[in-house]
């Protein structure tokens, strides 16, 4: 049983608690699940067009309270040009969908089967609710990720938001209640770890997002309740530099790859790899590219990195510091995590003489750090590139893109990015799936999205000639006959 009401949010920024998160009880979480399973088969059987149509004005609706809710964003994340991203990008996300679904979900016609006298008719019985558990990096698309492809099959959708990042939920809320009927199928709930597992326990399809820890303690309640789950975790993502990369080029795109955010991202690049013939080169024209970002303080809307945003991740990020200093590494810019107004924030940082024996280059670091190291065969790029728990994505950069495409052919990661950086938080329309201990089910990408939200459902119809069981027994007399 759960009996906490509500909970303390921190104000990334200012470090203060000023919002008091309301906490739905295992009980209530039962009940918003029964609400909506009550209602899903009404939405089920509702045409894909209409669907559609509502979660068209969804995104309309999204775009009316886009100031508040980018304001809400804000507030919970202390940074304010993602905020902007992430409201426009779940808008491009519904305008995707609206575009993709009608021709995935409509019906396959009827077939003969290979069994003389059989017709197949195939069909997409949607789960009947999908529960959805999300992270506070980026609290509005990924909560609405999962949901709205679920919605677009006919699930009716539970999500619990990360407790970090709880503001943007009432406004959001009223973008929902602007839509008919759409609050009867889609329905927040505020909470911790117990809210996630009464989630869990009431779904019949789970996606996770968040760290390995959480997806394992997931994963194992999914399959205790016997539900499948798809589990989006951590990641650790390297960059190899070739020796024939455009220097200027890589150093910029892995500028951004590694600092958007405040390296808050599951894809970010954690590590770097750089042929030793160019590492000289490379890392004075990274260091001149993150040298020149600024934190956005003590103007919001100045500067590109934010504050880190959750409490929990400050000691983690000034853990991985002082083990590699201590270690031997060097900062040669950035360096510190600095306390200004009362939140914490990452220099952006690049760190050099590095090496696998620090915890900065095995554990998910979720900073504005970006260590590099030189190898000296491309053998020893894709070693080192291997050599880590994770496997969500990765990036290439030489101006051979059939050696890139060799080496990325030996990578073991789910999506890798060719002379550019972390391109899935842009592209999503490329099915992947994690690697390692980065994640578990099928692809949240691309057109295969949809089918983690129904199962195949078989009619196999006699057309009223013969049955087979006749003409099976016809070819092959059963024993005895
Ligand atoms: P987390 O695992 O701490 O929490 C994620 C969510 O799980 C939160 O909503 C939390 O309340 C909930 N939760 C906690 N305990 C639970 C339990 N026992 N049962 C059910 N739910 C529970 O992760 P976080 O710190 O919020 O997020 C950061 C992590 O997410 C990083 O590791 C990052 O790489 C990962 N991430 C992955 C992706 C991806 O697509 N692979 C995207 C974004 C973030």
């Amino acid at each position: 049983m759960n009996d906490v009401v509500s909970l303390p949010s921190r104000n990334p920024r200012t470090g203060q608690t000023d919002y008091q998160m309301p906490v739905f009880s295992t009980d209530e979480v039962a009940a918003v699940a029964r609400r909506l399973r009550a209602a899903q088969p009404i939405w089920r059987a509702q045409s894909v067009d209409r669907r559609l149509e509502l979660l068209s004005q969804f995104a309309q609706a999204i775009a009316t309270e886009s100031e508040p809710l980018t304001e809400a964003l804000t507030k919970d994340t202390g940074r304010r040009f993602e905020s902007v991203l992430e409201v426009q990008g779940v808008q491009n996300t519904i305008r995707r969908w609206l575009n993709d679904a009608p021709g995935l979900l409509m019906g396959d016609a009827p077939r003969r089967a290979a069994t003389p006298n059989v017709i197949i008719e195939q069909h997409k019985r949607p789960y009947a609710l999908a529960g959805i558990i999300s992270p506070w990096n980026f609290p509005l698309i990924l909560s609405l990720i999962d949901a709205i492809p679920a919605l677009a099959v006919g699930c009716a959708v539970l999500i619990k938001p990360s407790e970090a990042t709880p503001r943007f939920v009432p406004v959001l809320q009223r973008a929902i209640d602007r839509v008919p009927g759409l609050a009867d199928v889609l329905a927040f709930v505020t909470g911790a770890g117990p809210t996630g597992e009464a989630v869990i326990r009431n779904s019949d399809v789970v996606c996770f997002t968040g760290s390995v820890r959480t997806g394992r303690r997931v994963g194992q309640l999914a399959a205790e309740v016997f539900v499948p789950v798809h589990l989006e975790l951590g990641g650790k993502d390297p960059a190899i530099v070739c020796a024939d990369a455009d220097i200027a080029h890589a150093a910029r795109a892995l500028t951004w790859g590694s600092m958007v955010n405040a390296g808050q991202t599951c894809m970010s690049i954690e590590r770097c790899y750089v042929d030793r013939k160019i590492y000289q080169p490379f890392v004075a024209a990274l260091s001149a590219e993150v040298d020149a970002l600024r934190h956005s303080y003590p103007d919001i809307t100045c500067g590109q990195i934010g504050p880190i945003i959750a409490e929990v991740q400050i000691p983690v990020v000034k853990r991985h510091l002082e083990d590699a200093y201590a270690k031997g590494a060097r900062a040669v810019t950035g360096g510190k995590v600095l306390e200004l107004g009362g939140g914490s924030w990452c220099e952006p940082t690049v760190l050099v003489d590095v090496n696998h024996d620090m915890a900065i280059l095995n554990e998910e670091t979720f900073a504005a750090i970006l260590p590099v190291m030189p190898f000296d065969d491309e053998d020893e790029a894709v070693r080192l590139a291997n050599s880590t728990d994770f496997g969500l994505s990765a990036c290439i950069f030489s101006r051979d893109i059939d050696r890139a495409k060799g080496i990325a052919a030996r990578l073991e990661a789910g999506a890798i990015s060719i002379n550019d950086a972390a391109l899935t938080s842009m592209v999503h329309d490329a099915a992947k799936q994690s690697f390692k201990y980065s994640g578990l089910g099928g692809s949240r990408m691309g057109t295969p999205s949809l089918q983690r939200f129904y199962r195949q459902q078989a009619f196999l119809i006699n057309d009223g000639s013969a049955s087979p069981w006749w003409f099976a027994s016809a070819v092959a007399p059963m024993a005895g006959s």
